[in-house]
């Protein structure tokens, strides 16, 4: 008896059970066989080598296909944890899964790894590559595995708890074995190009009441080339870590004594900070939003109207014990700005209302995710909430997204992707609201999007569970994509709250209503900024505008002159009047990224003249002063993003 194979042109071949995809991609050419990493059989990634038994979809996956990356990397893993167990044989293994960066691989073991066992397992993992072993797929029966991994615990857990009767497991030469699903690729040969990046901790499980492994990073590519290009990005993005240039440029800290995930903004940081924030304030006002301000900690009982004292309490802080009530940080500012709706009765007469806040939220990360500015446990959000009609949506969402673009533009981002988020069409019944309210929803999301003739990427069923919406990613300076803006539809909270405006037919409605965030969290916007320019903001953020650099100390009388001059058009502007050489001050306000050094000499200071520094563009020669003042006020006016 033969079995149907129907390859993705349409074709069948009828073949021998047993036959393997390998077998398969040989005969429809020796190039594919040889570009093939994994195939796919019935929807799911099979092994090239593992016989087919039964009639089948099949498809033959190459470099080119995203998923034989994962395989790939995943195979990659094996290979480090064999180069561990033949180098450190004590060592008991985790688990070693692909992740969007490459892959890491858990390694229970009494000594720390050091950077120089990281050479030194990757000098043995390119020996077992050269082995060109096989990776094979054995299957075992459960009483049989559990004897064998005895000694390697964490294995035993998992088969324990995720193996069938009989498990996989996979070989890679005679001593290597590893329970696992697989797929992977057929023999170690197929592995190009990898490295192994750094060393973390990591618990078991993810759990921190678990034992504390050691996680191993690394990274793989198809070519040598990807590789390079990817470390080399990495380069780069550690130049840029706004952890690193936060320190280097006296921006903000985290605190020891105060707490992880809550930040401190230094003068400098909270010069920046007061120019994103103001302009969004005035944005917000200019655009007929109102600006409002609400507590920190309310009482606990706002939280189980909202909800979500029961669906997000893990995320929030614990609730104190006051005379009257327990109280509890706020981690959304939404139930506050729906408190001032509800103030008193609305017409249809006074929407839209849109209330816009810098809300400072409150909100429990557990200690190992929190990242610098990225993630942390209290930020601000620049948080609005629209209440409207259904005739008034669409307009709405077109503004909304219109204020993500405008926002995106004036930090000079220019490249972005926009995500559309809809429901299951009511198939699982995890969502609220009424099909008729999500159709709505969604209609008014995807007109706007026509309007704006922005391109979307429809996620289907990646709808929160209270509505659908619109997230804006922007692609920073080395082609990062990061989160930012999000619009975002809630059928629930008007609901729980009664919201209702009295419409023109003289009856209570329920308004629509959206939240938005278009920097998302400033802390986190801040962080990014400071990463897409490397630590140089454009003049109009910079903390510090122009540095006046006097040659000699004769010269301090006119270098405050110059300063008092920018301070009076309003250039925020310092004097370096150090006794130190003027190189060694250039380099220093460059280190800073300072935009403008002014250097001031006897001759500049008879021309009533500065000899003017780019940070960027270097020597500049001399200029008027007030001809430099009109030029550097120009540049802060219109927002401008070079220089
Ligand atoms: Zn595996
Ligand atoms: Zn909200």
């Amino acid at each position: 008896m033969s079995i149907q194979v129907r390859l993705p042109d349409g074709s069948m071949q009828s073949v021998e059970p047993g036959t393997r995809p390998i077998d398969i991609a040989r005969t429809i050419s020796p190039r594919l066989a040889d570009a093939a990493i994994v195939a796919r059989v019935n929807g799911e990634l099979f092994d090239l080598t593992r016989p087919l038994d039964s009639d089948a979809e099949l498809k033959i996956l190459t470099a080119k296909d995203a998923e034989a990356l994962q395989v790939y990397r995943h195979s990659t893993a094996h290979l480090l944890a064999a180069a561990v167990l033949e180098l450190f044989p004590e060592t008991k293994l985790g688990i070693g899964p692909p992740i969007d960066t490459g892959f890491y691989y858990d390694f229970d073991r009494p000594t720390p790894f050091t950077p120089e066992d990281l050479e030194k397992i990757e000098k043995r993992m390119w020996e077992i590559q050269a082995r060109e072993l096989p990776y094979e797929r054995v299957m075992t029966p459960k009483l049989e595995g559990l004897q064998k991994y005895a000694d390697a615990w964490m294995k035993c857990e998992l088969i324990r708890e995720r193996a069938g009767e009989v498990f996989s497991e996979y070989t890679l030469g005679p001593q290597f074995i590893d329970f696992c699903r697989g797929p992977h690729i057929p023999s170690t040969s197929k592995i190009k190009a990898f490295k192994l990046l750094s060393i973390a901790g990591a618990y078991w499980k993810g759990n921190e009441h678990n034992k504390q492994l050691q996680r191993i990073y690394g990274t793989a590519f198809f070519t040598k080339k990807e590789l390079d290009e990817y470390l080399a990005k990495l380069e780069e993005a550690k130049k840029r870590d706004h952890r690193k240039l936060g320190q280097e440029l006296d921006l903000f800290s985290i605190q020891e004594l105060a707490g992880p995930g809550l930040i401190f903004f230094h003068p400098k940081g909270g010069i920046v900070r007061k120019q994103i924030e103001d302009w969004m304030r005035d944005q917000y006002l200019k655009r007929g939003y109102s600006l409002v301000y609400t507590p920190h900690i309310v009482r606990r009982e706002l939280f189980k109207v909202s909800g979500h004292a029961n669906f997000y309490s893990e995320n929030m802080f614990t609730p104190m014990e006051l005379d009257d009530a327990e109280y509890q940080p706020k981690p959304m500012n939404c139930p506050g700005h729906i408190l001032i709706y509800a103030h008193k009765q609305r017409s249809y007469r006074e929407l839209p209302v849109r209330l816009g806040e810098l809300g400072t939220v409150y909100r429990y990360e557990r200690s190992g995710v929190m990242h610098g500015l990225m993630r942390v446990r209290g930020f601000t959000q620049d948080d609005a909430h629209i209440f409207c009609t259904p005739e008034q949506i669409e307009s709405e969402i077109v503004d909304c997204l219109q204020f993500a673009f405008d926002t995106l533009e004036t930090y000079g981002f220019h490249s972005y992707e926009a995500e559309l988020s809809t429901w299951d069409n009511g198939a699982s019944g995890k969502y609220d609201g009424s099909p008729e309210q999500w159709k709505l929803a969604e209609d008014a999301l995807a007109k706007a999007t026509e309007r704006l003739e922005l391109k979307v990427k429809v996620m289907q069923d990646e709808a929160a569970f209270y509505g659908p919406k619109i997230d804006v990613k922007l692609v920073d300076a080395i082609g990062r994509l990061w989160q930012l803006s999000t619009v975002q539809f809630d059928f629930t909270l008007p609901r729980r709250f009664g919201l209702e405006y009295i419409a023109e037919d003289g009856k209570a409605h329920q308004p629509l209503m959206v939240h938005r965030a278009l920097y998302g969290s400033i802390e986190r916007f801040f962080g990014i900024l400071l990463e897409h320019y490397a630590g140089a903001f454009p003049v109009w953020l910079a903390p510090v505008q122009a540095v006046v650099l006097p040659i000699t100390d004769r010269l301090q009388d006119y270098a405050r002159q110059v300063r008092d001059r920018l301070d009076a058009a309003g250039i925020r502007v310092s004097v370096d009047d150090r006794n130190e050489k003027v190189n060694l001050k250039i380099r220093e306000a460059q280190l800073q990224k300072v935009p403008y050094m002014l250097v001031v000499g006897d001759r500049e200071a008879q021309a009533d003249q500065v000899a003017v520094r780019n940070r960027k563009h270097g020597d500049l020669g001399a200029k008027p002063l007030d001809s430099f003042i009109a030029d550097v006020r120009k540049l802060i006016d219109t927002k401008a993003v070079e220089e």
